[in-house]
């Protein structure tokens, strides 16, 4: 299989690919007789595209969703044939690749519209067109007036042949939060949305709003398709209602380096930049060779959680650019070590989660900020 193993990092991602293809199909019993698109933008939450990508399809997923176009190009370019969707687009963008290679475009707006058929009369090839109304996120989609004026403006496109509108799609502001009043009002919207779109006479392959959190929770909003992102990768986007395992997921990332140093250190010696943390006694501290560069949260400092040779440890003080240092105490701890960060939380491991709750922030932004610098090795799959 594949590895970009860099003999030469102190620090090392592994991605188990089984874990995600394992995940998908969770997934997809969750999602009844919905299709699954996998959501794998942002270098698939930091787990890699490609590999991350075709083990999401191993696992049953019909359907890839993308950001940004390069990276659904990406995949053709890899030999992935499902269909893509790429969903965020500014003016100056050439949809000709877009168009060439039968990618669907997420369109919000007037101005993309009429880029998107710029391109497609310029191929002569029918652009894939998927609508995207704003129910209440107000973010990227067409909001309000301009929602119908988009439905309007797509219709003598779609009679000319420049277009094909394949698909109609939302997203959710607050499906982590189940019984809040916007899951409802946005369902209604989105059922309003549909009708508008069959009203113009599209014909629609797809209608979809389930992020994961959705999709976990809201089984009735599943339409034709879900579209999970987080929890492909085994996490919980909804950690107050409930664990991966709890979803029957499994973290797939596991995020691991090699002690530098220890040594010892009298009672009352400060640790790291600033010296916040200081021993309370004669001590063994342990150096780790990750830092915020990696995507080692600063905010964790004195928070976030390691595991050494079995035994929970905390960061002892701040965390730098390339290091963090570990008070363990008096165990035997030597240079070369093994420290996980996290992984999939099995032996009492830590986790992503963790780290979120360690940094003030949610398991996303812990995966998917993890540097590109850091090797990525593949496990599972046809490795
Ligand atoms: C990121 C994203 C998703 C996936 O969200 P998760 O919460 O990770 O499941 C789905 N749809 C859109 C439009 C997104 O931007």
């Amino acid at each position: 299989m594949s590895t970009t193993l860099s003999g030469n990092a102190p620090g090392r991602i592994t991605v188990d690919l089984d874990a995600i293809s394992a995940n998908v199909r969770a997934l997809k019993s969750m999602a009844g007789s919905a299709q699954v698109m996998a959501v794998v933008k942002g270098d698939a939450y930091g787990h890699g595209l490609i590999p991350s990508a075709q083990a999401a399809v191993r696992g049953g997923a019909t359907w890839l969703g993308v950001a940004q176009l390069d990276e659904a190009i990406q995949l053709r370019a890899a030999g992935v044939e499902v269909p893509v969707l790429t969903w965020l687009h500014a003016p100056g963008l050439d949809f000709i690749p877009a168009v060439e290679q039968g990618i669907d475009i997420g369109v919000p707006a007037i101005w993309e519209l009429e880029a998107v058929v710029a391109a497609a009369r310029a191929t002569g090839r029918t652009a894939r067109v998927q609508l995207k109304v704003d129910t209440g996120l107000a973010r990227n989609g067409a909001f309000g007036a301009d929602w119908t004026a988009l439905v309007e403006a797509a219709r003598p496109y779609v009679a000319e042949g420049a277009i094909a509108v394949t698909g109609v799609f939302t997203h959710f502001a607050y499906a982590d939060s189940p019984a809040h009043p916007t899951v409802r009002l946005q369902q209604e919207k989105f059922a309003d949305a549909v009708r508008d779109c069959e009203r113009a006479g599209f014909d629609l392959e797809v209608r979809h709003m389930s992020n994961s959190a959705a999709t976990l929770t809201q089984p009735e909003a599943a339409w034709d398709m879900v579209r999970p992102g987080l929890a492909v990768y085994g996490l919980s986007p909804v950690p107050d209602l409930g664990s991966p395992a709890d979803y029957g997921l499994r973290p797939a990332m596991t995020v691991s380096a090699n002690v530098t140093v220890a040594k010892r250190i009298p009672a009352g010696q400060g640790v790291s930049y600033g010296q916040t943390y200081i021993a309370p006694d004669e001590t063994t501290v342990v150096d780790v060779p990750m830092g915020y560069v990696d995507g080692v949260p600063r905010s964790a400092s004195s928070k976030g959680p390691v595991q050494i040779g079995g035994q929970r440890y905390t960061v002892s003080g701040r965390v730098c650019m390339d290091q963090f240092v570990v008070d363990v105490g008096d165990a035997s701890v030597q240079a070369g070590d093994e420290v996980i960060l996290f992984g999939d939380g099995s032996a009492d491991g830590p986790t992503a989660q963790d780290w979120a709750e360690a940094a003030g922030t949610i398991s996303y932004e812990i995966v998917a900020r993890m540097s590109s610098r850091l090797p990525r090795i593949y496990v599972g799959g046809d490795a």
